[in-house]
This record gives C-alpha cells, sequence and structure tokens, in this order.
C-alpha cells in the first residue's frame, strides 16, 4: 500500500477525514476522560487524575462511547471546527496535534500498529487514576497533576 494512503493525517485536514478516518486518531490514551480545573482568572487548564467512573480503567476506553452524553451529558464531542476548545484536550491528543498542525507521536497507534504502545509508552491514563464517584468536589484541588497538559 502506498504510504500516503497510511498516512491519511498528513493529507487531509481534520474537516477532509471520513468517520473512520477521524476515529482512528484516538489513541485510547483516556486523558479526555480526566477531571480538569480552569483557573477562573487566567483561563488555564489543569487536569487532575481524577476519572470518570465509566471508564474502564484496564482498556482506558468508555464502554458506552457511541451514547455516552446519555450517561455523562457534558461529555465531549470533539469537532474539526472546534477552535479553541482544542485547548481542553491534552497536548498529546492527535486532534490538538493535527489542529495545531503538529505530527503525531511515533508512540502514536497509527504509527506503532500497536494499539498497545500508547499504553507502553506511559501516555494513558492506565493505573494511575482515581475514579470521580470515589472523590469528593473539594478534594479535587489536591488531585491536580503534571504527567497531562
Ligand atoms: S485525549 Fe484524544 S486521543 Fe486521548 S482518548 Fe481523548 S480523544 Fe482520544
Ligand atoms: S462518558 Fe465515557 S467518554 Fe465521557 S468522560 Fe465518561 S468515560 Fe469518558
Amino acid at each position: 500500500m502506498p504510504d500516503t494512503e497510511l498516512k491519511f493525517w498528513e493529507t487531509h485536514s481534520l474537516d477532509e477525514m471520513s468517520r473512520t478516518q477521524w476515529e482512528s486518531l484516538c489513541d485510547s490514551c483516556g486523558r479526555c476522560c480526566l477531571h480538569k480545573l480552569e483557573d477562573e482568572d487566567s483561563g488555564d487548564i489543569y487536569f487532575t487524575d481524577v476519572v470518570c467512573h465509566y471508564m474502564d480503567e484496564e482498556t482506558c476506553q468508555c464502554p458506552h462511547y457511541d451514547n455516552r452524553q446519555k450517561f455523562v451529558p457534558d461529555c465531549l464531542t470533539i469537532y474539526p471546527d472546534w477552535g479553541e476548545k482544542f485547548n481542553w484536550l491534552p497536548n498529546t491528543c492527535a486532534y490538538r496535534l493535527l489542529h495545531e498542525g503538529k505530527p503525531l507521536f511515533d508512540w502514536h497507534p497509527l504509527i506503532s500498529k500497536d494499539p498497545q504502545s500508547v499504553h507502553l509508552a506511559g501516555i494513558s491514563v492506565r493505573g494511575r487514576t482515581f475514579s470521580d464517584d470515589k472523590i469528593d468536589e473539594d478534594e479535587m484541588e489536591l488531585h491536580i497533576v503534571d504527567w497531562v497538559k
């Protein structure tokens, strides 16, 4: 297969991708399922290690992905024309990287051809989160982490 077919993310803009291509950009890191805190003054976003209780802690995937807003009404749906909202995503996320004109990392499954590489590279949230049904709201600041930005 020609290399250009493999690297559709280099030849297509986000809004030119097929649904299958778009979905394959997600590396299943689980980082967007982490709770975030926003500094009201600066607008800066801080990630915590508190994760949505629906996330599967082993696969770091959502078991209700197709109808996730039924379970979590404010769960994100990413769109190509999201603009500044791409900042809500971690700086390792393929959607954000491509929006910013940056390349994907070598551990991305589209490049490594191994869905485990996101875990092996220490990018996924596997093994380092607390479920949000076990954490009080007023403890959230204590859970801000620097391993995801
Ligand atoms: S942060 Fe991006 S790559 Fe990671 S699970 Fe969320 S959408 Fe997928
Ligand atoms: S509903 Fe699913 S996709 Fe949304 S935050 Fe929870 S685990 Fe993640």
